[in-house]
Formats: C-alpha cells, structure tokens, sequence
C-alpha cells in the first residue's frame, strides 16, 4: 500500500492537499482537515486506501505548514527535501498520526475530554506472613507512602472559605470553542485544564491539588489459608483522588516466610521427624510440632524410613472450603553413630537373629540379583 519512492516518483504535496502552490498556511490547514476528516480511520474502519490517505495528507501538511520545508520543497521537491539532511517525512504509523492530529484539532471528532477531579492510582504493597500467621488469619500493620488528601483544605484544593471558582476562559465548559470554517474546533482550556473551573486562592499546604504526599499506616486483614502471590485488595487505600477524585486501591501481595521446621504443600503441611532405630522397629509415640504447639503421633511398629504419617486437621485451613489441611509427618530412621559395648552387643545378637521372615524387602531382594547373575552367566 506504501507509495513507491525511487527517485522516479515525485510525491506533489500540494496535489495531496488539493491546493495551489500559493495557498495560505490557514488555507492549507483547513484542506488537512477537511482531508483528515473524510480518510479519518473512525469513519473507513477496514478501509486500507483511507488510511494510506489520510498518512498522506498528514505527511503533507507536516510538511507544507512548515515554512522552512515548505521553502524547500517548492525549490527541490521531494528528493530535495530528503537529501536535505531532514528525515523523512512523513509518520511511522497510523498511530503517529492520530496523535498528531488529536494535538492539532482535539475534540474535532466531539470526544471531549473528561475533565473535573482525578482519581487517585492504585498502589501495591507486600505482605510478609509466617505460616503460623496463615493458618489463624491475622491483621498486619503495613507502612504506605502514597498520597493523602489534604487535611487543611478537605481536598479541595482552595485556601479557607474560598471556592473554586467557573473558569472565565471556557466559562466551566472545560473546553475552548473555536469556528473556522465549517467546523467548530474544541480544545481543552488552557487555563484550567479541562476542570472547568479554576483555583485563584490555593490551599498553601497542597497548592490547590487537594492532596500531599504523606505516610499512613494501614492495617491489613489477612483471612486464614492464603498462600505466597495471592492478593488482597483493600479499597481505598491507595492514593487519594486530586480535588475530590476517588482514591485508588491498595493491593496487598502475599508472600510467605520459610519455616525453620515446616514446609507447606497447599493444605498440607510437612515435617520430618528423625526417630530412633529401635522406635522404627518396635513403634513409638512421639511428640511432633504443629503449627499451633504440639501432637503426639504413633509410630506403628516396623515404620519403614521415610514413611508419612498423617495427622488430619493439624494443616492449614482452606481459603475456599475452611476444610483443614493435614500434617504430613516424614519419618528420619536415625541410625546410631557411635555404640557402647552393651549396644555393639545387643546388635551383633540382632543381626544373628535376623532371618527372612522379619526382613522380607532384604530376603526378596537377594533373590532377585541370585535369578540376574544366572541368567546373565
Ligand atoms: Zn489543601
Ligand atoms: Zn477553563
């Protein structure tokens, strides 16, 4: 769709425009317009000639509203004006192009802008919770810098009794109306902004913006069962809106703390225990740490190293269901480092009392490698 630009195609700005070579700078802008208005995209959604038409006549007019390109291309043409040491002319995108024109004639196509008071922005903030703090829910006292609404003047930016008062400039309409030719022109008001009305007696403590920044603390209530990246979103907290806006919202991302003991899997959290030799082998109660203090857990007799053990509703609650997770408890077989000689004793009578029968994972296993070294002899 791009025009071809050898040297052989000589582009006429003034043809684009469909003006004489004598035009006015006002005659030429309002040939921009009348043209930018009839190949605006908003009006030929799809239409890909439109839009290459309407980059052409914005390249146009770029260029003929220009004095000193203007000068140059009357004498040099297009090439002129490239080989001139000034980029080429013209827009990268459409998009370009519309922001240029929304600056030249905004409002033209009536989308006023929204003026009066602003909103305040969102904030973000991170949470730091043990799991203790997760499995009972808690409240935590965060710290936020953010902008808050001005305590001297209520927010509203004036200076005592003052009021705001209707900008004479646009007379509250928060835009400036100019007629030329068939069309009016809107422009937001320089003087106020859009806000349609105007401070002359600022509050001195926020210069009429109705807000400073400052530092707040905000508590945050964490309900039970949340989990690292989860985010809790309190309303309002965030910065305070300027001249009566609304505030923004804080949001509060869940991250959490690593445990010394435990280690969370969802609902469930994990343990592990080391125990003795003699407890595997002969079962035990042993005391085990929950998230709320302490359970005894049983051992069943023979507990293989690295088992789990469960204890039901000593996890951490659901944030969907409230239904309690478990404590998984993984079983540590602690073999003994050092014996005394009543132990040393005691086990080489175990080890000679041992058969088959009592170690049936040991007994299977040497059959297997007895049945490969046959069958690989
Ligand atoms: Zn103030
Ligand atoms: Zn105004």
């Amino acid at each position: 769709m791009e025009r071809s630009r050898s040297f052989m195609t000589e582009i006429d700005y003034y043809e684009s425009l469909g003006v004489s070579r004598k035009a006015s700078t006002e005659e030429i802008k309002k040939a921009y317009r009348q043209l930018a208005l009839k190949y605006h995209p908003d009006k030929n959604p799809g239409d890909a000639n439109a839009e290459r038409l309407f980059k052409e006549v914005a390249e146009a007019f770029e260029v003929l509203s220009d004095p000193e390109k203007r000068a140059i291309f009357d004498r040099y043409g297009y090439q002129g004006l490239r080989s001139r040491g000034h980029s080429q002319p013209g827009f990268a995108s459409t998009e370009d192009v519309f922001n240029h024109f929304s600056e030249l004639f905004e409002g033209f196509f009536g989308a006023s802008r929204r003026s009066g008071p602003r909103g305040g922005s969102d904030l973000r903030a991170e949470i730091h919770l043990t799991l203790e703090e997760i499995a009972t829910g808690t409240t935590k006292t965060l710290e936020i810098r953010r902008q808050l609404l001005c305590e001297e003047c209520g927010g509203r930016g004036t200076r005592g009794k003052s009021k705001a008062s209707t900008c004479q400039t646009c007379k509250g309409h928060g835009q400036v109306e100019s007629v030329q030719g068939f069309f009016s022109i809107r422009r937001t008001c320089p003087r106020c902004h859009g806000e349609g009305t105007f401070i002359s007696d600022p509050c001195q403590r926020c210069r009429g913006e109705g807000r400073h920044p400052g530092r707040v603390e905000v508590a945050v209530e964490v309900p039970a069962g949340v989990s690292e990246g989860n985010q809790i979103r309190i309303h309002g907290e965030g910065d305070a809106g300027s001249r009566g806006g609304t505030s923004g919202d804080l949001y509060c991302l869940v991250r959490e703390r690593k445990h010394e003991l435990f280690t969370r899997e969802g609902d469930d959290i994990l343990c592990e225990v080391p125990i003795s030799f003699s407890d595997a082998a002969l079962g035990a109660r042993v005391e085990v740490p929950t998230l709320r203090g302490k359970a005894e857990v049983n051992i069943p007799t023979g507990t293989h190293a690295g088992e789990l053990l469960r204890l039901r509703g000593q996890g951490l609650p659901s944030l969907e269901s409230k239904r309690m997770g478990s404590l998984l408890v993984r079983v540590i077989v602690e073999t003994p480092k050092k014996l005394t000689p009543k132990m040393q004793e005691l086990f080489e009578e175990l080890r000679d009392l041992e058969s088959g029968a009592s170690l049936p994972g040991r007994e299977g296993f040497f059959d297997r490698i007895k049945k490969y070294l046959k069958g690989s002899s």
